[in-house]
């Protein structure tokens, strides 16, 4: 077998190996680039360049062809590379005859030690056979180059001490003070060759059952005996399990093994064009899949190389990976980390569910992190901020701890919060509400004593799931939601699906602005029937009981009523009749404040959602990391704009009003927002986006005249507790004061945070 020659160089220099694979890919030229200090790219040895090159040629990452193929991580194949916008003439090199080139990355644990290239002088094509043994022989290099220490991207020294922050999004929130503990992906595959790949097919499939075996165990352990917060994670983890069982990548697997080398490398070989498949893949549902199918082959090759995770984690350690499926989260959970920073994930993805239903202070999309961070370094997670800052200053890292010890004496104050009334010191009413999205959330009602349910996000469950459920099954689901409730008022808001919340199977997402393309309702009345199976499910779940449902991204009246004609249908035909129906809708669209009358006269209630409205409103994704603080909530138009709706419900007579007065039971007006304890008058207004769960922001909008906020679960009890502080009558002509003296500022953030720092106000 040609490869195994190759392979049986691996005691030859870096030289006699680039002289076997030229021979073997009948290429005139084949060189290895080693990585050196600050991210240099060296020549380190080469059959067909100039031999006064080695040592000499240096390329930065992402100069010239090689450099692009360490920067991007993938196989670059090319029939006219010196026609390439990204090649680059290296005159000591020699290299102006060869037309066609091709580089392969060498990683090593998940980090660019080198890349492989080979060149020829016709223009040609690398066949798939030869872009495998190039693959194959690029394991064993970057073998080599570890055994060697040739390999060495560190800025060890200088760079390894200087403090370095790195953005991401939020997975979930907190913060964590500790060390870093870099989880090195795979484990590395030091037995490459296999005489015979019956015995290695049979490990590899004693491999595979074992590997299931733990993740059945895994399930088992999260059964319902430890609760609803059980049960939810065993949602992420059964899809994860179907990944496994797909019979697919396995016989890819085998067909490796077959080619005569092992279990283990056939695994990491596999792996490698998952990894590789992934970086080229937009649809967030399908990268995740990939990135289950990723954690899933660093499983079995634990198994196959016999190391089974095992080391110990220090106290408030900080796990620093590339990908994290749902399966290793909750393992490192349990055994104590206490944040994560995942370089590619994104907070849709199965890792941020997770998290976030389990409470850890996660940060996602933190790039060049995992080439920065070692095992052992000091660091802050701040999950809030959004920031990881590694190598801190003794002072921040001080600041911090601080932070987090006040933090935990703070929580242990706002328990006391949780049986109270929520009310403000002047004592007007307001009510917290819960976002929930997953079964395992609802213990968060009682946790934080919340109000009731201000957003159910239907399609979480469903993303968790992989699938749209039936009707049986969705309606169970919602039985317990309302069952978790006992009584307490819940918001159903329909599927929410499009934009970067994709099912597998759903519309192709190729639109360039998917956020503001078919997505949310707009799929739900071209394809009614999926929403109709809802709406039946709900008025199921409900079983005479009040139910209330609501609809993302109306934009017109006419939407509305089309989607509420679908549910007065099915409310026709599903008997018992919910006790009480109300129909409202969400303000995310901007357009729908030039249609308040219209709208006020034919919905229930109104719920902003403040993370859309804000990035219609300044035509600034939501997602984007660079914009994110941009543009605020807590500024002049956004204010006007809330103000508005405000204004426009309260003069509204309401449809409640205009029914009867007090029909509907525990999800009246005033517990959205009417008048409390009143007759239901005007229609009710309550706000759901993320800022409601923030301190400062939820002070600003109770000023304005919002008396009922949902958020994460996270917000109840510091906003309760800040509230109990708070002088409405004193702050409201300070509010109205700030927004005249601060007209055309980007923000009034600022003065608001003072006023409230001047009054002691925990915000
Ligand atoms: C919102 O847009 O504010 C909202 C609550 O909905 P989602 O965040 O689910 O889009
Ligand atoms: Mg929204």
């Amino acid at each position: 077998m040609r490869l195994r020659q190759v392979m049986a160089s691996d005691a030859a220099p870096l030289g006699e190996l680039a002289r076997l694979l030229a021979a073997e890919l009948v290429s005139e030229v084949c060189s290895i680039y080693v990585m050196r200090p600050g991210e240099i790219l060296e020549l380190a040895a080469t059959h067909g360049l100039n031999p006064s090159a080695v040592g000499r040629t240096r390329l930065r990452v992402g100069e010239g062809i090689v450099g692009l193929c360490a920067a991007t991580q993938e196989v670059l194949n090319l029939a006219d590379a010196q026609n390439h916008p990204a090649f680059a003439y290296r005159a000591e090199t020699g290299e102006e005859p060869f037309a066609s080139m091709i580089a392969v990355p060498v990683r090593r644990a998940g980090r660019m030690v080198g890349v492989l290239a080979a060149q020829n002088r016709n223009p040609r094509q690398y066949s798939e056979e030869e872009v495998d043994v190039l693959e194959t022989v690029s394991m064993l290099l970057a073998e080599l180059l570890a055994a060697g220490g040739a390999a060495n991207g560190d800025d060890e020294g200088v760079a390894a001490t200087v403090p370095r922050v790195f953005a991401g999004s939020s997975l979930g929130g907190g913060i964590a003070v500790g060390r870093v503990l870099v989880h090195g992906g795979h484990p590395s595959v030091h037995r490459l060759l296999a005489d015979d790949p019956a015995e290695e097919l049979r490990r590899l499939h004693a491999a595979a059952e074992r590997m299931q075996r733990g993740l059945d165990e895994l399930i088992a352990a999260r059964a319902p005996s430890g609760g609803s917060a059980g049960s939810a994670s065993r949602e992420v983890l059964a899809a994860f399990r179907l990944v496994a069982a797909d019979a697919g990548w396995l016989r890819r697997v085998g067909d490796v093994i077959r080619s005569g080398v092992t279990a283990e490398a056939a695994v990491a070989r596999v792996a490698g064009e998952v990894r590789d498949r992934m970086r080229r893949i937009a649809d967030p549902y399908l990268r995740e899949r990939l990135a289950d199918l990723d954690e899933l082959a660093g499983r079995l090759l634990s198994i196959l190389v016999g190391q089974e995770p095992a080391e110990p984690v220090p106290p408030g350690a900080i796990l620093v990976a590339r990908r994290l499926g749902p399966a290793d989260l909750l393992d490192w959970h349990a055994r104590g980390v206490a944040g994560v920073v995942i370089e590619e994930a994104s907070p849709a993805g199965h890792a941020a569910i997770v998290a976030r239903a389990i409470g850890l202070p996660a940060l996602g999309g933190a790039r060049g992190v995992m080439a920065a961070a070692r095992s052992g370094d000091p660091a802050v997670l701040d999950a809030d901020e959004e920031r990881l800052i590694l190598r801190p200053d003794a002072d921040v890292r001080q600041v911090y701890a601080r932070a987090l010890e006040a933090r935990t004496v703070r929580q242990a104050g706002w328990a006391a919060f949780r049986d109270r009334p929520t009310v403000t010191a002047d004592g007007t009413p307001i009510s917290l509400m819960l976002n929930v999205g997953l079964a395992l959330e609802l213990d968060q009602l009682d946790t934080t004593g919340a109000a009731g349910i201000g957003l159910y996000r239907s399609e979480i469950a469903m993303l968790a799931r992989g699938a749209v459920a039936d009707v049986a099954e969705q309606a169970a689901t919602y039985a317990k939601v309302l069952d978790a409730a006992a009584g307490r008022p819940v918001l159903f808001r329909t599927l929410d699906l499009g934009a970067d919340k994709i099912l597998p199977g759903g519309p192709p997402s190729e639109e360039e602005n998917p956020a503001m393309g078919w997505r949310s309702l707009r799929i739900g009345l071209d394809r009614p029937a999926v929403l109709r199976r809802q709406l039946r499910a709900l008025l199921l779940a409900a079983g005479g009981r009040d139910l209330s449902v609501m609809f993302p991204m109306v934009a017109t009246v006419a939407e509305f009523r089309a989607a509420r004609n679908l549910l007065e249908a099915e409310a026709r035909r599903v008997r018992p009749a919910p006790r009480s129906l109300r129909v409202g809708t969400m303000l995310e669209v901007p357009a729908l404040m030039w249609q308040l009358p219209e709208l006020l006269k034919e919905v229930d209630f109104i719920s902003i959602g403040s993370n859309d409205l804000l990035q219609f409103t300044f035509a600034a994704d939501r997602g984007t990391p660079a914009i994110a603080h941009r543009y605020d909530l807590l500024s002049q138009p956004m204010f006007d704009m809330l103000e508005q709706v405000l204004q426009a419900a309260r003069a509204a007579p309401g449809r409640d009003g205009m029914r009867q007065a007090g029909t509907s039971g525990g999800a009246s007006g005033g517990t959205l927002g009417g008048t409390p304890g009143g007759a239901p008058r005007g229609v009710p207004v309550s706000l759901c986006g993320e800022a409601a769960g923030r301190p400062l922001d939820a002070l600003a909008l109770v000023g304005l005249g919002i008396t009922t906020l949902s958020m994460p679960a996270s917000g109840i009890l510091p906003i309760k507790a800040m509230l109990a502080q708070l002088d409405l009558v004193t702050f409201r002509p300070v509010l109205t004061s700030i927004r005249r003296g601060g007209a055309g500022a980007a923000s009034l953030r600022e003065p608001i945070a003072a006023w409230a720092r001047e009054q002691g106000l925990p915000v």
